[in-house]
């Protein structure tokens, strides 16, 4: 049985949440429904996956315990990061060229997705176009480099590196960078809005959304049977899309992963210093192990997140754990209002990469990106539909890759992973 919360859950306190477009209340399921397909959870993958269902005709339900995009989806960097957080190379020396090939051919297709749904739908949501990867030392230069030979071996011809202070200046004006790799097809957006924006692309197509409507427990079955509090949907096929905040709903899941928080805040409008902190207007994030990302909101915030607690205990203090990390990047900001402070949860898994998969013959599940999952949750979104509609090679691709439960178990896995983090951060730290 899930613990759900006995009252509805607010968004997250974040700058999101102050600025999100108008949405409609969506009432809690009540009584009995009948569905083609029952989706758990109304986050990137639940409903980028409703959207391809829905398209295709499919009678499509979604459950949420709280409201849209209030996971991840809602509270994230908002920035737009192709592959996967284990990149292809790590996959092909791992498992085999087989087993990467096809999804290498797939690692930038989830921003064609995702910008395919904001053009088609009219999603208003401040997308820009434009990412960078910042490098603070040599070696991460040369890492950089590889990053960039990797993804052309792979067909990504738009990518720039830059080591020229001056040049590096008019991306992002930090000292601390000692190189940057340009991705013109990367880009950031404001997340809640593009959860909005996909919710209603979902309804416009006859999809039906229920808010405050956790799911207490499925029934396995040719028909399986969708609980909530006060309802159930009886579907033929159901898929599991809570990632991070799945709670006990199904605990096979549970064990295979490990929620962390990371942390953003969000300073006051910065009027013409906006410019002048980052007049590319890119989202930037350094490629250290525990990484800090960061970006100008559409009324020229400056949204800057980094951190990671394993376990996902929620800080007391945002903002004195971002604002010192914020400050080494951008000193000039030291007298600067942070309006906001908030923290959400992605979902680790100890291959880092995602685990995808099925519970029964058609209660389908899709978990753990592993903080890399605004693209990727866009992908599998379609996969999933493509599996549904019967077409499973493409969601079998990434099936098939192994999931491991963490080591310790529920009560060591916390502290086993945070000391082989240790070890990575100490690293960084160190410029090695
Ligand atoms: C602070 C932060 C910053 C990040 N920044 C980036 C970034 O810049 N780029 C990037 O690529 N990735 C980023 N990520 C990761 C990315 O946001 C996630 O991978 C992605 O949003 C996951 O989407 P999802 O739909 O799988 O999960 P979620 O968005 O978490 O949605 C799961 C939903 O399931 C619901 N749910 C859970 N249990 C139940 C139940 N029993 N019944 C009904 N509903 C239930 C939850 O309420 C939730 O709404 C970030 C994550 C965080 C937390």
């Amino acid at each position: 049985m899930s613990k759900i919360a006995a009252t509805p859950l607010p968004h997250a306190p974040s700058y999101y949440a102050a600025s999100a477009n108008a949405a409609p209340a969506r009432p809690a399921l009540q009584g009995s429904v009948e569905a083609d397909v029952c989706i758990v959870g109304a986050g990137y993958t639940g409903l980028s996956c409703g959207i391809a269902l829905a398209e295709a005709g499919f009678k499509v339900v979604v459950l949420e315990q709280a409201r849209v995009g209030w996971g991840a989806s809602g509270r994230n960097g908002g920035q737009i990061v192709h592959s996967y957080s284990r990149d292809i190379d790590v996959i092909e020396s791992h498992f085999g060229r087989a087993v990467a090939e096809p999804l290498g051919r797939m690692m930038f297709e989830g921003a064609q997705v995702l910008r395919e749904r904001v053009a088609k739908y009219d999603i208003q949501c401040d997308l820009k176009q434009g990412g960078v990867y910042a490098a603070m030392t040599p070696k991460k230069v040369h890492q950089l480099a590889e990053h960039q030979a990797l993804w052309e071996k792979w067909g990504h011809k738009d990518l720039s590196l830059i080591t020229d202070k001056a040049q590096m200046r008019k991306l992002v004006n930090s000292d601390r960078y000692a190189g940057l790799l340009v991705d013109q097809t990367g880009g950031h957006f404001h997340p809640l809005n593009l959860a909005l924006g996909e919710a209603a692309a979902l309804e416009g197509l006859g999809g039906v959304i229920h808010e405050h409507s956790g799911v207490t427990r499925i029934d396995r079955g040719p028909t399986a049977v969708v609980h909530t509090a006060q309802g159930q949907v009886r579907a033929r096929f159901v898929i599991v899309a809570c990632n991070a905040y799945i709670g006990e709903l199904e605990p096979k899941l549970a064990a295979m992963s490990m929620p962390c928080g990371t942390q953003v805040i969000a300073t006051e409008p910065l009027g013409a210093l906006a410019q002048e902190l980052i007049p590319s207007d890119y989202c930037v994030e350094d490629n250290n192990f525990l990484l800090d990302y960061f970006r100008l909101s559409g009324d020229k915030r400056l949204l800057y997140g980094g951190g990671v607690i394993y376990g996902a205990r929620d800080p007391a203090h945002v903002e004195s754990i971002i604002r010192p990390k914020m400050l080494k990047t951008f000193p000039q900001l030291k007298d600067v209002k942070i309006d906001f402070g908030w923290t959400g949860n992605f979902l680790l898994t100890l291959s880092r990469l995602p685990e995808v998969g099925k519970l029964s013959d058609n209660i389908y599940y899709s978990q753990g990106c592993s903080g890399h999952g605004v693209t990727f949750t866009h992908l599998i979104g379609r996969l999933l539909g493509e599996a549904i509609r019967g077409q499973a090679e493409r969601f079998d691709a990434f099936a098939r890759l192994p999931h491991y439960p963490f080591p310790g178990g529920r009560f060591f896995r916390v502290p086993f992973t945070a000391l082989g983090a240790f070890w990575y951060e100490m690293r960084d730290r160190l410029g090695v």
